[in-house]
């Protein structure tokens, strides 16, 4: 099944680039936190998938909930004046969930069609306020968005550009915010060095020329690069100032991820459009949704403006059940309680592996979490992409049982299902600390 010519003709593995002669591992089926490959041996999920899993495989309740919406309505679209019930009861409850007047939700089928939804609105948006050459879009260096065209273009990570330049046309990135390697790591310089990064790009491109700011409340494929408390709300508050949107991604962040329903919640602060995806349906079907405030939506709507948005599977009432499932496991059954009582020590555990001389920095938020390792511990060296340390990290972590994202400076990333026990945060510390001790590098 995993042969490299078959593969290679059919690319089912849209990231496997023939990287081994065995081929991509491949799943036969999972349990809790538990993955079996076809050859029966098993893996402790640390990464949830792709941050995505945050009830944990084997949820019985979810596949009942998409089977007996599948029986009762399997399709309604949500075009024309057609809907479904499930549709507009996740769509309220999504509302009822997002911080302070994010009420307006409109589905997609995961993240990065979210982002596209938001960079159409926000150019409805400023076309209905008369200010139609309002097109610069600005985010973070290693801000991670999608890998649509424009998704791409948003996102802060070289690669995603490279040979692909048309989107990037009006897309920007200013350097992320991060203390490890800061001369000042202090939360308060670390804010400010930011919000002037913000601030001079504005003007720089003239103020009335930029659209929106895009934030994830902490950088997950640029390496769980996660901000100092106060952060999100400056940047809140400078984009206000600026009189520019403020956009948060929240498709990793969201659904407990960080300890809260929503990181915004963290901060005390609100969007004026967010975006969200993986954790809503936590992989049992593709969701997403781009959620838009009260402002923004009236703001399109007060000028007739077109509100109207979607696709084929937008609102798809099986996606819409499992999301109901979801967030009803999140809630009633008790799955985001565990995610906060958890975080301390999942935090603690990863923090013991700062004694290890391969590890830099251990940071995270909830359940989300980084274990930074360096060439050169003192200067605080990264691995070069080149070294092929993500490759021999990742193969040392799977020899040992552990699926974790590895980064290509070799930052190991982790988002466990928020359904962990105690001793599974203790083996994930454990075989993280044996596959450092075996690297060969
Ligand atoms: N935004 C963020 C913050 C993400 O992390 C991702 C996916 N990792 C996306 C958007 C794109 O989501 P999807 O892969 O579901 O299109």
């Amino acid at each position: 099944l995993g042969r490299s010519d078959r593969l290679n003709r059919v690319h089912p593995v849209s990231q496997w680039a023939g990287k081994s002669e065995a081929g991509p591992l491949i799943f036969d089926r999972a349990e809790g936190l538990w993955m079996t490959d076809i050859h029966g041996k098993t893996y402790l999920d640390a990464f949830a998938g792709l941050w995505c899993v945050n009830v944990g495989y084997g949820q019985k309740s979810v596949v009942a909930a998409a089977q007996a919406q599948m029986e009762k309505l399997p399709y309604a679209t949500g075009y024309f004046d057609f809907a479904s019930e499930a549709a507009i009861r996740m769509a309220e409850k999504v509302a009822e969930l997002t911080p302070g007047d994010l009420n307006h939700v409109y589905f997609s089928l995961g993240g990065s069609d979210a982002v596209d939804s938001a960079l159409r609105f926000i150019d409805y948006y400023w076309t209905a306020r008369g200010q139609p050459e309002r097109k610069h879009i600005l985010s973070l260096e290693k801000g991670y968005h999608g890998s649509s065209s424009t998704g791409a273009g948003v996102t802060g990570l070289a690669p995603f550009h490279a040979g692909f330049s048309v989107p990037t046309a009006h897309q920007h990135h200013i350097p992320a915010p991060g203390a490890y390697r800061s001369e000042d790591p202090s939360d308060a310089a670390v804010i400010a060095a930011s919000v002037q990064a913000l601030k001079d790009r504005v003007h720089a491109l003239g103020a009335d020329r930029v659209a929106a700011f895009f934030a994830e409340p902490v950088q997950g494929s640029g390496g769980v690069i996660v901000q100092p408390h106060g952060w999100l709300k400056a940047m809140r508050e400078a984009c206000d100032e600026l009189g520019i949107l403020f956009v948060v991604d929240e498709v990793i962040t969201g659904f407990g991820r960080t300890g809260k329903m929503f990181a915004q919640e963290h901060e005390g602060v609100q969007a004026d459009i967010m975006t969200m995806a993986k954790g809503m349906t936590s992989g049992y079907a593709p969701m997403g949704a781009c959620v838009l405030s009260d402002k923004v939506f009236e703001g399109i709507a007060a000028t007739g403006g077109t509100v109207g948005h979607g696709y084929t599977y937008s609102g798809h009432p099986v996606s819409a059940a499992v999301g109901l499932e979801v967030i009803r496991l999140y809630q009633e059954g008790g799955i985001l309680a565990n995610a906060q009582a958890r975080a301390p020590a999942f935090m603690a555990a990863l923090k013991r592996l700062e004694a290890h001389p391969l590890v830099g920095e251990v940071r995270g938020l909830g359940l989300l979490a980084a274990v930074e390792i360096v060439a050169d511990k003192r200067r605080k060296t990264p691995f070069a992409a080149d070294s092929g340390i993500s490759q021999k990290l990742f193969s040392a972590l799977l020899e040992n049982g552990l699926i974790a994202r590895c980064f290509n400076d070799g930052t190991i990333g982790l988002a466990p299902a928020l359904t962990i026990s105690p001793d599974q945060i203790d083996l994930i510390a454990e075989r993280i600390e044996t596959s450092l001790n075996t690297l060969s590098l």
